[in-house]
């Protein structure tokens, strides 16, 4: 099972293209969408989930089991078989998570009781609120509320799941929480995560992308990505005064203060002078590195 997305583009009504000629080939698994705020994250997230037309473009979902399903023509049959996460939801403060859940469970078309109280409670038992079911939404966490949205996302067994920027304002506790229940839904749909986060992908997703300014800049396997650098990030602390000049010198992706210093991460074939030792690389050196224009679409 994939979902093939091909030369994908949407420009807003005020003139902003959001997406660029978007193709992306997703497998089944955990796929990462990295990219800053603005980049176009949610606008891909809101197509393939039906809430928002593309200008061009398809995107097919293919192997699930039947005939290809068309993602941008076939909105009912997509939506029967789509888990949507969305970056915040409403829900109700005074009701408990185990009639909401019962209450998404009916709109999603699952009439009979008994079977719909199975489903609902093997989805609390997996989202790890069993214990807090009869509680009230409006007392819930951020992480909580998270798990809630996962466990509405996993109604009607999903083939494709859509989860827009989950871990923003997460607590650090919450969120590991967060991603291993992500990750072990993983491995039975095409799990699409989009995030701000580097960390997420590097955690969880076997293959990524990154995108800006409505394009994709690179399509990798994390891992790989990472050996491609090996060799060619460098670093050096700089004092404060010293960094507009190395900045003009040499290929600097980024810069990170370490107990009140700074520190610049370089990208070049060899050290750019002996005060700079070399870097273990890791996802984040991949995505400044992409975002500097020095490691493109067809290096990894
Ligand atoms: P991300 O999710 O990566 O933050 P978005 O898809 O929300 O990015 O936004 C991509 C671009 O489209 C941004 O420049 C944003 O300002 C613009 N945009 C998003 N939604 C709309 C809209 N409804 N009308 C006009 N521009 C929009």
């Amino acid at each position: 099972m994939h979902l093939a997305i091909q030369q994908l583009s949407k420009t807003y009504p005020n003139g902003t293209q959001a997406l660029k000629d978007v193709s992306l080939d997703i497998p089944q698994g955990m796929f990462g969408l990295l990219g800053r705020n603005g980049a176009g994250k949610s606008t891909l997230m809101r197509i393939l989930a039906t809430l928002q037309e593309a200008d061009q473009g398809s995107a097919r979902l293919e192997g699930s089991g039947g005939p290809p399903i068309d993602l941008l023509r076939q909105k009912d049959e997509i939506r029967q078989t789509l888990g949507y996460l969305p970056q915040s939801f409403g829900f109700h403060p005074r009701v408990s998570a185990e009639r909401l859940l019962d209450h998404f469970a009916i709109l999603k078309g699952i009439a009979e009781p008994a079977a719909r109280r199975e489903v609902v409670e093997a989805l609390l038992h997996r989202t790890n609120l069993w214990e807090v079911r009869a509680h009230r939404m409006g007392t819930f966490s951020g992480g909580m509320r998270q798990r809630f949205g996962v466990a509405v996302a996993l109604l009607g067994n999903p083939k494709l799941i859509i989860v827009d920027e989950p871990t923003a304002g997460l607590d650090p506790e919450e969120r590991v929480r967060f991603l291993n229940l992500l990750s072990e839904i993983g491995e039975e749909s095409v799990v699409i995560l989009s995030t701000h986060i580097v960390e997420d992908v590097e955690e969880l997703c076997s293959r990524l992308a990154i995108i800006d300014g409505g394009e994709i800049l690179l399509e990798a396997e994390p891992i790989r990505a990472i050996a491609q650098l090996r060799g060619r990030i460098w670093r050096r602390t700089v004092a404060r005064d010293e960094l507009a000049t190395l900045e003009q010198t040499v290929p600097v992706i980024s810069t990170k203060l370490l107990a009140g210093r700074t520190i610049a991460h370089v990208y070049a074939d060899a050290p750019p002078d002996p005060g700079f030792e070399a870097v273990e690389p890791d996802m984040k050196d991949v995505y400044f590195s992409v975002m500097a224009g020095h490691h493109g679409r067809r290096a990894a």
